[in-house]
């Protein structure tokens, strides 16, 4: 098996969650030393992003940017089948993805660099996969 399956409970309507450790986690249980972590959500109101790990308030004014440049009380077509175009727009602004160097069995990360679920139409159960390729 080369891929496990990450459930994240969300709580709140937007925001950011840390997910290092249990992509560190999947990382360890899938026993690959040296190779490629591929990280995808599953959803198309939800994305995935590498930033600041260290005060909380990047994640804040992450969310806040997105927020001014795509408000959520905006006029959108979508709004009339499930009112949250803005989500959408968001979660296709920052990716479903990130791709991150595995070596010597842990993430290649910067120190002050860990990876985030994005969470725009919460509070909702995200999926999301990570899949390691060894490299040869
Ligand atoms: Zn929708």
């Amino acid at each position: 098996m080369c891929v496990v399956e990450i459930i994240i409970e969300t709580t709140k309507d937007q925001e950011i969650i840390d997910i290092n450790k249990d992509v560190q986690n999947a990382v360890d249980a899938l026993g690959v030393r040296d190779g490629l972590c591929h990280v995808f959500v599953q959803h198309t109101t939800a994305a995935i992003t590498i930033n600041e790990n260290n005060d909380p308030n990047v994640g804040h004014d992450f969310i806040q940017g997105l927020e001014g440049l795509f408000p959520k009380n905006a006029s959108y077509k979508h709004h009339c089948v499930d009112g949250n175009a803005h989500a959408h727009i968001k979660a296709a602004i920052v990716g479903p993805s990130e791709t991150i160097l595995v070596r010597d069995g842990a993430l290649v990360l910067g120190r002050w660099q860990d990876i985030f679920l994005c969470e725009f139409d919460g509070p909702r159960s995200r999926i999301v996969n990570v899949e390691v390729l060894e490299k040869k």
